[in-house]
């Protein structure tokens, strides 16, 4: 039984998934089949530096285009593609496809910028991820100072493994960034032990900087700390003036979020490189 309520909620109303209800079992089975079929896509979020305003960096996001479900978030298959292990090769195929896309674009003639990648815990567990990378970037012909890798904090991390994963990511000569900074189990054991170049203050704090006083000490605490350390400091779901005001007066140095633009696919990204939307 298939529910369809609409847009992207297709799938939101088995929380169940733990029982392996039908819906569990019958998107995992689809999901094996979703990358041949090329039902993967990525949607790009424009990243800009705060006081220029100028576009720096694009994130990828990927979507699955369901033939029957639709357009699914990856909020309802990353976490079903992670337990099944799936994550891997759709990860696999996200970071090519970036890279790819990423060099199409300098290739055409647009300002090159960094490209930012998900990446999930799952994927560190293979021993060659760095290896795997220099691959990706060697076939996609993509300079590496041109990817971003982003991790989240998880609790179910080796720190010593993902560690050394990350020094041989740097010594690529990629970026790495802390996805939704503050949500997570070990923040500061992060910030301490890895080669970070960037945090992202995750979205949650960012919405109420106006209406809590205690967030914007946080996101304040945040940039002020991150910058000692030589680390810069993104801002996700940014989606108001007020809020730009608040974080550029701290000194946040970039930011991503809904009041520019939603993630979009490539084509749009071209144009709005291209100057025709800006
Ligand atoms: P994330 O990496 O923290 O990505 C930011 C999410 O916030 C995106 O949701 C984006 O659409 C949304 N967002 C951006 N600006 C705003 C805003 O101003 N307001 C609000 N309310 N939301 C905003 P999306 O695309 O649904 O992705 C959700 C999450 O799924 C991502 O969070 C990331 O953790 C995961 N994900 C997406 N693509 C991949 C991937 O290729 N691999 C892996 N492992 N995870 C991915
Ligand atoms: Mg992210
Ligand atoms: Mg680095
Ligand atoms: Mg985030």
């Amino acid at each position: 039984k298939v529910k369809q309520n609409g847009r992207n909620d297709a799938l939101l109303y088995s929380e169940s998934w733990s029982n392996y209800s039908f819906e569990h079992l019958s998107l995992q089975h689809e999901m094996y089949r979703a990358i041949q079929r090329k039902e993967f896509i990525l949607y790009y979020q424009p990243q800009y530096d705060m006081i220029s305003g100028g576009m720096i960096g694009v994130e990828a996001l990927v979507r699955w285009k369901h033939p029957i479900r639709g357009m699914i978030p990856p909020g309802d298959f990353i976490p079903l593609a992670e337990e099944s292990g799936m994550i891997v090769q759709i990860g696999d195929w996200v970071l090519e496809e970036a890279c790819r896309q990423n060099k199409c674009w300098q290739e055409s003639g647009l300002p090159p910028m960094p490209v930012s990648v998900n990446l999930s815990i799952r994927q560190f567990v293979q021993h060659d991820l760095a290896s795997k990378v220099a691959d990706v970037l060697t076939r996609t012909g993509l300079d590496s100072q041109y990817l971003d890798l982003e991790i989240t904090e998880s609790m179910t991390m080796d720190v010593n493994h993902v560690s050394r994963c990350l020094l041989d990511l740097t010594a690529l000569g990629v970026g790495i960034s802390i996805d939704d900074f503050g949500t997570g189990y070990s923040s500061f054991h992060y910030l301490k032990n890895f080669p970070i170049d960037r945090l992202k203050i995750d979205r949650s704090f960012v919405r109420d900087i106006q209406q809590d006083p205690s967030d914007a000490e946080i996101v304040a605490a945040i940039i002020a700390m991150a910058h000692n350390l030589n680390i810069q400091v993104i801002a996700e779901g940014v989606e108001t003036q007020e809020q730009i005001e608040f974080l550029r007066k701290h000194n946040c140095d970039e930011m991503q979020g809904y009041f520019w633009s939603a993630p979009v696919p490539s084509d749009n990204i071209e144009q709005m490189l291209g100057g025709y939307y800006m």
